[in-house]
């Protein structure tokens, strides 16, 4: 890490420090924007270790650094979105392997493995990891990994990351694990065993909506080798900008969590008790109903910003996302602004009925992605939205 003892620090400090160094020339507090696609040589064979802006990038840098540091990982790598960190950890798997995933993941990691990696010879079984019989019965002689995300997109399912880190270990099999939805600030899966976290930073890690972009973090030399090659090998880099803009944004991350997880805890809670006739079931990891609410205490220290909610029909789901007047009706999530989305005809459009009902992805569900306003403006605009009342 740049600064000493840097993975000893606590978060904030890390959040705001880490990569984070005055620059050497001027002593500018901020990290520059290194806009240059090659660095020039003193001489022949004399370089300051900068060759090509693809390889490698001061701004890059700075924020491989610190979202490393962050996870508590000793090596980072930043894409230019969250699929394109995804493609270069499937990227070090070859033609005949197979992939163990979470069965109700982000909707684009679904089309990548099924739409792109079947068809170079990667094999794939979608199962509910929070099942160790489950693992277990599709585990096969030529399992190479298993690729899970807690919580799931939209149910909110949780697996439980110290079960999959032996389980990986055992049968020796990459670990992955996505971590978008809680962000480092809540969840760092490599401190609970895990090979790789990948993140899209798109979401909360950014969090402002201006920028999309993908990190992969691991403290395990020999994948850090690969996933150097490889993110050199195909480009799918961010560009200066970019990195600057998530760079900035990591200052504010937990500030910003602390805001859209109290919010949450409220609303969800609120929902739960005071709309039984209108809302079948709230999906919060925070509530106690909610089924893994003792693993979500144990391997998070927050419930995050995500909740979703089951209006028992498609009508129903319509009707109460075309009324709310604050929550944007837009994809993605984990921006200061909060956020309504139905993810059967936006964000999951691509997978079969007969595929998502079997986990509960029904035409009634909307996911809100809540954001860091005062929290009683979001829930009059709910209460409004579900026709009043209370
Ligand atoms: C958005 C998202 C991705 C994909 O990231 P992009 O930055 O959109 O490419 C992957 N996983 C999860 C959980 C996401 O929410």
């Amino acid at each position: 890490m740049c600064l000493p003892g840097a993975n000893k620090m606590k978060f904030s400090t890390k959040a705001i420090h880490a990569g984070n160094e005055p620059d050497p020339t001027t002593g500018a507090v901020n990290v520059p924007i290194y806009a240059t696609s090659t660095y020039s040589n003193e001489a022949f064979g004399v370089s300051k270790g900068f060759d090509y802006g693809r390889t490698i990038n001061p701004t890059r840098v700075a924020l491989e650094k610190n979202i490393a540091a962050l996870e508590n990982g000793k090596y980072g790598f930043a894409f230019s979105s969250g699929m394109g960190a995804t493609h270069a950890i499937a990227t070090m798997l070859e033609k005949g392997d197979h992939v163990i995933v979470s069965q109700n993941v982000y909707g684009g990691t679904y089309r990548i493995f099924e739409r792109i990696f079947r068809k170079m010879g990667l094999d794939f079984s979608w199962i509910d990891t929070s099942s160790y019989d489950e693992i277990g019965a599709a585990l096969k002689p030529n399992t190479k990994m298993i690729f899970v995300e807690t919580p799931t997109n939209p149910m909110l399912t949780l697996t439980d990351l110290d079960m999959i880190s032996d389980i990986a270990r055992v049968n020796k099999l990459i670990s992955v694990c996505d971590n978008t939805f809680m962000s480092p600030y809540f969840q760092n899966p490599l401190d609970l065993g895990i090979d790789i976290v990948v993140h899209s930073t798109t979401k909360y890690i950014n969090g402002h909506s201006d920028a999309i972009g993908g990190f992969a973090a691991t403290s395990n030399d020999a994948i850090a080798e690969q996933l150097k090659f490889i993110q050199n090998s195909v480009g799918a880099v961010p560009s200066p900008f970019d990195c600057y803009l998530v760079l900035r944004s990591t200052k504010t991350l937990a500030l910003r969590m602390e805001q859209h997880n109290a919010n949450a805890v409220k609303i969800a809670n609120i929902l739960e008790k005071d709309y039984k006739d209108k809302i079948s079931r709230v999906y919060y990891p925070g509530l106690e109903s909610h089924p893994q609410h003792e693993l979500a205490k144990k391997q998070m220290r927050g419930f995050g910003g995500m909740i979703s909610i089951d209006l028992g029909s498609f009508d129903n789901a319509v009707k109460f996302f075309d009324g709310l007047k604050i929550f944007a009706r837009a994809e993605s999530l984990g921006g200061v602004e909060s956020l309504v989305c139905h993810p059967v005809s936006m964000t999951h459009a691509s997978i079969p009925r007969e595929e998502r009902e079997k986990f509960g992805l029904t035409d009634g569900l909307v996911r809100l992605s809540v954001g860091c306003e005062d929290y009683e403006d979001l829930l009059a605009d709910i209460r409004q939205a579900l026709g009043g009342g209370k």
